[in-house]
């Protein structure tokens, strides 16, 4: 990670926790690593992204329904779906720091820095080319960069097809060969590599025999892969139809040390759509292109966004994309989007015994049916939100500012009302204006400290606008109404705040 960049998100972390965002949980005690609370700001801003996407799926979407599935499962959930046998990393430790990794994930960062490589032969090219400049000519037949492109190929061959055959003799040779060194001791002394099962396990009742381990779910499409046909049925849904969910999830993670991003208990939003054999990758290609709409919907820029199609697929899956965003620690997933074909509907019936077919009315015949999977973790979405709006602003005064450019449809208070001073009647006056905002908005009531300063704390929390409440409001019945992030101010009718703010929160999709 670049030193800025590093910079940068320490002051997202650290934000976060001044303005009641993240906390690190059990903090009393030194904290509980890769668990995370959130605070009165933090849950708000969750709750608003789930209701973008709740919305943007189930109330947008005439064929997509919800569902709240239980976070435990009947073990053999996770057996037909091959959460037991094959949800596992490859872990490899370094001898010295006794730091532990993912041998993929090595392998992957150093293939980052050979693609950083190719960047900067094209960013020196560019120059020294001008508007003349011909990027793919130049990436086809320039020498250096095919070399660095032929590097990454052999490399990541290699790397899925050990990962493939369970070959971590040779994921362990090939880390070895390619030089790799523990980012923190620096030396390249590597133990095997070895499985490790994500999934985390407990005890179901009293006893402790191992007949009643169960497991805390790794993902909720599970959830709705069992409930398929009660929903089907009770719903009356005909095929292609949607399931949606947003639940907690459990990962047992090895490398933990990225703040929200990765962590141990998440939340992930995810939509199974069922569709007709055959028909999946017309589907596949509908929800890449639904779900970068959806995110570009926010106003976030789309220099932040890039898709990346999978190099080794999961067990389950016959196409995947990967929706990245430039992070502060580089472009990193941010949803998965996957045909998961017939995998996991076939595999609880086998398991199970139990047809979970579809009638096809019109064809008159019964299938199992193919999904498309769109998943996407909250918390991922949440620390995408922060990355983009945190700023450092210098005023044109002189002065700075940290302001959260949150889009205002996510932001966790919409509106905050200020009166000028503590008398005169103007609390009073501002109360009332306060008492008939927050039936529609998260509204905040501010009246200690200048106005510069509560401006200034919420430029920090992002809120989109500030009232202020005036001599002249008792007057005239207006209010000054200041924005975010021009920090232009106007004076409105106080009956003009509702659909002023209302025009603001709107999202296109
Ligand atoms: P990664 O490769 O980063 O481990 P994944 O490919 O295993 O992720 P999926 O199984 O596709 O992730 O899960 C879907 C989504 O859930 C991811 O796109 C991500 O946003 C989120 N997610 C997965 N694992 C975590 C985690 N440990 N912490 C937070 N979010 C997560």
């Amino acid at each position: 990670m670049a030193k800025n960049n590093d910079d940068l998100f320490k002051k997202i972390i650290g934000h976060a926790k001044e303005y009641g965002f993240v906390f690190q949980s059990s903090e009393l005690y030194d904290g509980l690593s890769a668990v995370y609370d959130y605070g009165p700001n933090g849950v708000e801003l969750k709750n608003n992204i789930k209701e973008y996407w709740w919305k943007s799926m189930v109330q947008y979407h005439e064929n997509i329904v919800g569902l709240d599935s239980a976070i435990f499962m009947h073990p053999s959930v996770w057996k037909a779906s091959g959460h037991v046998d094959a949800f596992n990393d490859p872990l490899i430790d370094n001898k010295d720091s006794k730091k532990r990794y993912r041998a993929d994930v090595l392998i992957e960062d150093h293939v980052e820095k050979i693609r950083g490589k190719i960047e900067k032969e094209i960013k020196k090219a560019k120059k020294r080319f001008g508007d003349d400049f011909d990027e793919e000519q130049f990436v086809n037949t320039n020498p250096r960069v095919q070399k660095y492109n032929e590097q990454i190929d052999t490399i990541i061959k290699r790397m899925v097809k050990d990962l493939e055959e369970e070959d971590f003799e040779d994921l362990k040779k090939l880390i070895e060969e390619l030089e790799i060194a523990c980012p923190v001791s620096g030396s390249k002394n590597w133990t095997e590599v070895r499985q490790f099962n994500l999934m985390f396990d407990t005890k179901l009742g009293s006893l402790s025999e191992g007949s009643n381990k169960i497991y805390l779910r790794p993902e909720t499409a599970q959830g709705i892969f069992v409930n398929y046909l009660n929903v089907q049925k009770t719903g009356r849904m005909k095929i292609p139809f949607g399931i949606a969910q947003i639940g907690k999830a459990f990962r047992n993670e090895i490398v933990a040390r990225q703040f929200i991003f990765r962590m141990r208990e998440f939340e992930q939003m995810e939509m199974q759509f069922f569709v007709k054999p055959g028909t999946e990758m017309e589907w596949f290609d509908y929800w890449k292109n639904q779900r970068i709409k959806w995110h570009k919907a926010l106003g976030i820029g789309d220099d932040y966004y890039r898709l990346h199609e999978h190099d080794k697929l999961a067990h389950y899956a016959n196409a995947a994309y990967d929706i990245e965003f430039n992070f502060p620690m580089g472009f990193k997933e941010l949803e998965g989007i996957h045909s998961r074909t017939d995998f996991d509907l076939s595999a609880h019936q086998e398991l199970s015994g139990r047809k979970v077919q579809y009638y096809d009315p019109e064809s008159q015949e019964s299938y199992v049916p193919y999904v498309v999977e769109t998943s996407i973790g909250l918390d991922r979405m949440f620390l995408s939100v922060l990355t983009f709006a945190y700023r450092e602003e210098k005023l044109e005064d002189g002065s700075e500012r940290t302001v959260l450019r949150i889009p205002p449809s996510l932001a966790p208070i919409k509106a905050a009302v200020f009166p000028l001073t503590k008398k005169d009647g103007l609390p009073e006056k501002a109360r009332e204006i306060m008492d008939e905002l927050k039936l529609d908005f998260n509204c905040q009531y501010e009246e200690k400290d200048a106005i510069g300063k509560r401006y200034r704390r919420h430029d920090a929390i992002g809120t989109p606008y500030c009232i202020t409440v005036d001599h002249q409001t008792l007057e005239d019945n207006t209010v000054t109404i200041r924005e975010r992030d021009s920090m232009e101010q106007e004076r409105v009718k106080t009956e003009e705040l509702e659909p002023i703010i209302r025009k603001k929160l709107k999202v296109q999709l």
